[in-house]
């Protein structure tokens, strides 16, 4: 039998592990809602990076009076950077958000699994890992669950809170009203490649590429249909540049690899893209010149 989780008003301090995109985020709607955070990179580069994004984003919080200047001070103050991972032993739940490699979770998970007190729930915010794989490499299976954030984090309302093959109910409802206390909205979904979110939405992306590939629209053509068309604020190729291609080339590589349908095939033009070193946004080039 194993022993019992931490609940929801026994997590005090929190360990979020990497602070990139997501994880700097995530940091920043803990902090905002009371909790002291520890966040743990592997350079200081890096954590700094971190911190100066969660200033700019709390300070556009307090442009928009959603909190005040002094709020801002203290949930920055909550937040606790450190380069060495040892420091997540005082923490009630910890969080990882690191680079996505199954290489580095693993380590992640494993080394977690010997600071961290054995009641303590582990989460990782995977967009494509087997939550049920992560928790084998530990000791507490049960207490290891995926906390799926969307970028950017203080903006975007959806957690997915992925349930592995040995996630016990009782630590599916604390992460669940974890999420709520964080002002999210948690949706249950089982582990399965890609779970729900990218499941559905990636192949959407894929063939949309598919038709400027076939030469059926421009990619112009395309986003305006589903922006006028379907009311999404954004164009499939538009968001796949923001995603970033090779981001969405590893994750339709997923679906193939672990749903084995061919319609998971990634498109040739996605692959040639990727190739050219044109990654979306962050490189400059994709469907679209940044
Ligand atoms: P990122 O590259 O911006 O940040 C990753 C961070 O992890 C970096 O700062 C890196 O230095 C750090 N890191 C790497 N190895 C580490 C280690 N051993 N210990 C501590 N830190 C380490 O990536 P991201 O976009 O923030 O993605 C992080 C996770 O969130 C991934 O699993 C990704 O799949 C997932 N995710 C990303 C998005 C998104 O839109 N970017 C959305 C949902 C989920």
């Amino acid at each position: 039998m194993f022993g019992r989780g931490l609940c929801l008003v026994e997590i005090q301090r929190v360990g979020v592990v990497g602070a990139g995109t997501m994880g700097n985020g995530i940091a920043h709607v803990f902090a905002r809602n009371g909790f002291p955070v520890v966040l743990c990179d592997v350079e200081q580069r890096f954590l700094d990076r971190g911190l100066n994004a969660i200033s700019k984003n709390l300070e556009r919080e307090v442009s928009k009076g959603k909190i005040s200047a002094e709020d801002k001070q203290a949930a920055f103050n909550r937040i606790e950077p450190v380069l060495t991972r040892s420091k997540l032993s005082n923490c009630d739940f910890v969080l990882e958000a690191a680079t996505e490699k199954l290489e580095i979770k693993a380590e992640i998970f494993h080394e977690l699994d010997q600071i961290c007190r054995p009641e303590v729930i582990l989460a990782s915010n995977t967009s494509s890992i087997s939550i049920t794989k992560l928790a084998a490499l530990t000791s507490r299976p049960e207490k290891i669950i995926g906390m799926h954030f969307f970028n950017p984090v203080p903006v975007m309302k959806l957690v997915e809170v992925i349930r592995g093959l040995a996630t016990s109910d009782e630590t599916f409802s604390t992460v669940r009203d974890l999420a709520s206390r964080l002002e999210k909205t948690p949706v249950e979904v089982n582990d399965a490649p890609g779970f729900v979110s990218n499941r559905v939405l990636m192949p959407l992306l894929n063939e949309a590429m598919y038709t400027v590939m076939e030469g059926v629209a421009t990619p112009e053509a395309v986003d305006e249909v589903f922006k006028l068309g379907m009311a999404h604020p954004m164009g499939p190729l538009a968001l796949a540049d923001f995603i970033g291609l090779d981001v969405c080339l590893d994750i339709m590589r997923v679906l193939q690899d672990g749903l084995g349908d061919p319609k998971y095939r990634p498109c040739p033009l996605l692959i040639k893209m990727v190739d050219a070193g044109w990654l979306g946004k962050k490189s400059g080039r994709g469907f679209y010149r940044y």
